[in-house]
């Protein structure tokens, strides 16, 4: 509010004029100056100097000569004096008391929270402000001398670097025109922002003022975020975050220095397990040792970090040979592999362990860890518990593996599977009384794609179920086709997967699939590996009834490669054994394998099973399977797994075969063993 004085004495346009240079002059900090035009047509020069605290304009003074303040006084602006203190344009245009505005302006700086000192180029503590003194804990009896060297000696055994605090304030002291802004760091713990700026007045550099800010609790927390944005929250390890950072500084020394960077990195085998059984509680435990024994075993330079579940990495530095590598990798393994108690119980668990050396298998921190990954992968194929170091090929063929298993994801849908059918025959007729019915991929750029190549991504992925439902149910549905166009029934058999028999509703499954298709059970039979039984034991055994009790026929695949005996498959209702094809290959080759074969034949005998060769391709090895009264036969020596067009004319050629097989029997039995 313009007082009448002001309106009076100074004419319209100047107050436009000085306001706008007062707002300029607050707005940026900077010193200005402006004209005062009285009526009478005099000029006289005002220079307005800012005051701001830290970025905060507080107030501005304006200057005028003792001639304008005569001026001026006489135009009853200023009372007597030649300096003007205004807080705000309004506030100009009041007529401030200078006592007023310093005492307001004193105020004001009290009430910050920032310790204020400002020292003139003598060294005399011209101004301070309460905070100085609480934040300093220096004596107010100390500050009234107004000596800064004085109050420096009160401060100096405070900070922590006091030759360094010195040699700052000293610095600055002979640079007057030098801003500057650091850290304080005290010996109690706090943490000062220290921020000085030369005070001037009029353009004239008259001192210096300090600003000092405890930032102690923000170092805290920033401290704090820190921390917890790169370490793991479990196990207090560094997260993937810390570790990329490291393994950037470590590769820009190993460029200068030629010492070895290498990145390791592991995957507990079957955690899952841990987690099953032992419940979170005991998954952490284990975690939280193995990672405590993992940085016990590295150097101190070098870095374990958690990356997720139960995967670490591992940053081992400055070596010097590719073999030092080898020798922490097995001493990993061998550490992982140790039992340890948790939660009162003795464990064992053990680790899988890729490795990626710089710069071999990569020179960046992204190729690095991927590859180290890669080859953790493949320690995980080849049987767990034990370490890969990486090789380009492995790249390959996990690319090869990721496209597969996208497309495979699509395969159903898109129609692309397809089965073919293999013939079995049996010794009495030779007529075909079952098919195997073998899936096949029918893939848009690569062509066809046999199961040894996708099936183990389907097992891996799940996928195998839904897929393991679509041959169901499009192997009964074909076999009723059959049928219905007169053809000799048959009995077709699928392949179950350990995964699919462990759905619950498989059974179901199986029952609809027949019904949907008006097959009659005993046309549909299941194969099903010992390993599938073995994972549980009781639960095989319960399916195994449900399915016979359904009228669904069993066998057991790839008899003789796995850990089962027969003993053990007893308690299994199973109607039929399938040899393995490696005995088959070697049975006229290796006595051991011929020896291995008549003895299931045997034995399968004595628990009423009948018994399948698979892979029989010489008429001595099928001479072999009939002097040892195998009961059926499968193989190329007999028929190819075919389409099923081309399997029905074989299918539909009953005498043709029941001629040949006649002929070959006479010949093997006339001939002298
Ligand atoms: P498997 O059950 O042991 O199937 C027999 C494999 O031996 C088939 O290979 C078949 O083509 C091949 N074979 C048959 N006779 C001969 C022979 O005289 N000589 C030689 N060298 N090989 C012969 P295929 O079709 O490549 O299948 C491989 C494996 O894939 C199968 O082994 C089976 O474990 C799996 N598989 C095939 N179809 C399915 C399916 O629908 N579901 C599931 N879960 N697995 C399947
Ligand atoms: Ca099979
Ligand atoms: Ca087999």
């Amino acid at each position: 509010m313009a007082s009448r004085n002001i309106s009076q004495a100074v004419a319209r346009r100047s107050i436009e004029v000085h306001s706008q240079e007062l707002k300029i002059a607050m707005e940026s900090g900077r010193p200005a100056q402006t004209s005062w035009h009285f009526p009478e047509g005099q000029g006289q020069t005002l220079t307005l100097v800012p005051i701001s605290v830290w970025q905060r304009s507080v107030g501005v003074i304006g200057f005028v000569s003792k001639r304008s303040a005569k001026d001026l006084r006489d135009a009853e602006l200023l009372n007597g004096i030649g300096l003007a203190v205004g807080l705000s344009i309004e506030n100009l245009r009041q007529r401030l008391g200078l006592e007023d505005a310093l005492s307001l302006l004193t105020a004001t700086l009290d009430s910050t929270a920032d310790g204020i000192l400002v020292v003139d180029t003598s060294g005399k503590i011209v101004s301070y402000n309460r905070r100085f003194g609480e934040m300093w804990r220096v004596p107010e009896d100390v500050l009234a001398r107004r000596d800064d060297n004085f109050a420096l000696s009160y401060v100096l055994d405070q900070v922590e670097d006091p030759a360094d605090f010195l040699r700052k304030v000293g610095e600055l002291y002979s640079m007057p025109e030098e801003p500057s802004a650091d850290v304080l760091q005290f010996k109690d713990g706090r943490v000062f922002e220290r921020l000085s700026q030369p005070q001037r007045v009029g353009g004239v550099t008259v001192g210096r003022v300090w600003c000092f800010r405890d930032i102690t609790e923000r170092k805290q927390s920033e401290e704090t975020i820190r921390h917890l944005a790169y370490h793991d929250a479990l196990t207090d390890l560094p997260n993937r975050a810390l570790f990329t950072d490291r393994l950037t500084v470590s590769l820009a020394q190993a460029r200068r220095t030629g010492l070895g960077v290498a990145v390791m990195f592991l995957d507990i085998d079957r955690f899952k397990l841990v987690n099953d059984t032992l419940g979170h509680g005991g998954g952490d435990e284990l975690l939280c040792a193995i990672g405590a024994e993992l940085t016990d075993l590295v150097r101190d330079g070098d870095t374990v970090a958690r990356v997720g579940g139960d995967e670490f990495i591992v940053l081992l530095t400055s070596f010097e040979e590719r073999d030092a590598v080898t020798a922490i990798a097995e001493r990993v393994l061998e550490t992982i592999r140790r039992p340890r108690t948790v939660i009162d119980q003795e464990l064992r668990v053990t680790t899988s362990l890729g490795v990626a050396v710089y710069p071999d298998d990569g020179s960046d921190v992204e190729t690095l860890l991927r590859n180290a990954d890669t080859a953790m992968y493949r320690a995980k194929q080849s049987g767990r518990d034990n370490y890969q170091a990486y090789t380009p090929a492995m790249s390959a063929e996990i690319l090869n593996r990721v496209s597969l298993e996208a497309d495979l994801r699509r395969a159903l849908e898109r129609g692309e599977f397809s089965i073919h059918y293999q013939p079995q025959v049996n010794r009495e007729t030779w007529e075909i009384t079952g098919a195997e019915g073998l899936l096949r991929w029918e893939h848009p750029t690569r062509g066809m794609v046999y199961p040894a190549d996708f099936v183990p991504i389907a097992e891996d992925t799940g996928l195998i179920v839904p897929i393991g439902e679509w041959v169901l149910r499009e192997a009964c549905l074909a076999n009723k086709r059959w049928q219905d166009q007169g053809l000799p029934p048959l009995t077709v058999t699928v392949n179950l997967s350990a995964q699919h028999f462990q759905q619950a509703n498989q059974v179901s499954t199986i029952g609809s699939a027949l019904s949907d298709a008006n097959l009659e059970p005993q046309y549909l039979e299941l194969e099903i590996t010992e390993g599938t039984t073995i994972q549980d034991p009781n639960f095989a055994a319960r399916v195994l009834d449900d399915l016979r009790q359904m009228g669904v026929r069993i066998s057991i695949d790839d008899f003789g490669t796995g850990y089962s005996s027969l003993g053990y498959l007893k308690r299994f209702r199973i109607d039929r054994l399938k040899i393995d094809r490696s005995f088959v290959n070697d049975l006229t080759t290796d006595a051991n394998d011929a020896a291995i074969a008549s003895a299931v034949i045997l034995l399968a005998h004595s628990l009423g099973l009948r018994v399948v060769a698979e892979g029989v391709e010489t008429e001595e090895q099928l001479r072999f399977l009939l002097d040892h009264n195998c009961d059926e036969y499968q193989g190329y020596l007999i028929g190819r797994p075919e389409p099923e067009d081309v399997f029905k004319k074989t299918l539909a050629r009953v005498e043709e075969r029941a001629v040949y097989f006649a002929r070959f029997v006479d010949r093997v039995t006339s001939e002298p063993g």
